[in-house]
């Protein structure tokens, strides 16, 4: 079967891999006209885990990735909020947690697409998706190229997906009244004691970091903010470091710890679930079907 894929994320080169194991041809058309190396990075639960195992991933995530034993929460002040043995959760679950650099994982599911002979095309933006005379689904690229899949495969994210748009009528996404600053804090030494999840909560505020080793330690800050106060200032990390000032360590380690341009801001949206992921032979998956 033809199968076209609109966006090279997680889920879209997720389910070429899948598809492709299955005996199908599917080709993966992808906005970026580079694989994207910013974003900080992700904690691969066990189920998450169990789905890299049946692609054949795990062992590659396995070598590059941290598996941290619990998750502490701590108040601003440093108090103990309780947390999660997810050496227990993942001892029920029978698959490993592992965290891992986004940019890291896309590299290990680009290199297995590329393995499976699975072609990845850059530069491919999706503007439009119409119903074709034959009842099919015609995808416009903003090239002025189009395609005309037997099955085509909405997993353009959730902030503007194409895809949603045709299934759904709308893709608008609902800002859900906070930012997060997302980095990658690097050092030639251990920044934190140990690999756990640490989650602070204050008022209004929250920061988590995310050991991959100890002196690879990735993080997000989130402040409530109304939305027109959302974009990014001049200078991200001394504002960042400004708020969480008076925090517990390895907070302030960590801001410091991360190059200044290369902190993002989130603001952070979400969609409202959908009754059906598909229409004609268009499927959503992965965040435009189901952002979490
Ligand atoms: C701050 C933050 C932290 C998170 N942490 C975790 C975590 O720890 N663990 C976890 O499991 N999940 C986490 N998530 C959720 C997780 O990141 C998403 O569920 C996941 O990335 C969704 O993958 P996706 O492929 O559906 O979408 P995306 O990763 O958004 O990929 C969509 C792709 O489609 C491309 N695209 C978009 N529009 C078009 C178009 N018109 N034409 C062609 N291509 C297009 C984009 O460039 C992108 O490459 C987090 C999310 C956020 C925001």
């Amino acid at each position: 079967m033809d199968i076209g894929i609109l966006g090279g994320g997680i889920a879209g080169l997720s389910v070429a891999l899948a598809l492709s194991k299955k005996g199908h041809s599917p080709r993966v058309y992808e906005r970026r006209v580079a694989p994207a190396t910013m974003g900080a990075g992700v904690t691969l639960w066990p189920n998450a885990s169990f789905v890299l195992e049946e692609l054949g991933l795990l062992q590659d995530i396995a070598a590059i990735g941290g598996r941290p034993p619990t998750m502490r929460r701590q108040d601003a002040a440093g108090n103990a909020l309780g947390g999660l043995d997810i050496g227990l959760l993942d001892r029920t679950m029978g698959y490993p947690t592992y965290t891992v650099l986004r940019r890291h994982l896309q590299e290990v599911l680009l290199d297995h697409a590329a393995q499976a002979g699975i072609p990845v095309a850059f530069g491919r933006r999706a503007v439009a998706i119409e119903l074709g005379t034959n009842g099919r689904a015609v995808a416009h690229f903003d090239s002025g190229a189009s395609i005309c899949p037997d099955l085509l495969i909405g997993a353009d994210g959730r902030m503007e997906s194409v895809a949603r748009k045709f299934v759904a009528g709308d893709n608008a996404p609902i800002y859900q009244g906070f930012v997060n600053w997302i980095g990658v804090a690097q050092a030639s030494r251990a920044l934190v004691n140990d690999v756990s999840i640490q989650d602070f909560w204050g008022t209004g505020q929250r920061f988590g970091s995310v050991p991959v080793r100890p002196d690879l330690v990735y993080w997000a800050a989130a402040q409530a903010r109304p939305l027109p106060n959302a974009a990014p200032a001049v200078n991200m990390r001394n504002e960042i470091e400004g708020l969480f000032a008076e925090w517990p360590e390895p907070i302030t380690r960590l801001i410091q710890a991360t190059p200044a341009d290369a902190i993002r801001l989130i603001a952070v949206h979400d969609l409202e679930p959908l009754h059906t992921w598909s229409r004609a032979n268009v499927l959503l998956v992965g965040d435009a079907a189901h952002a979490p």
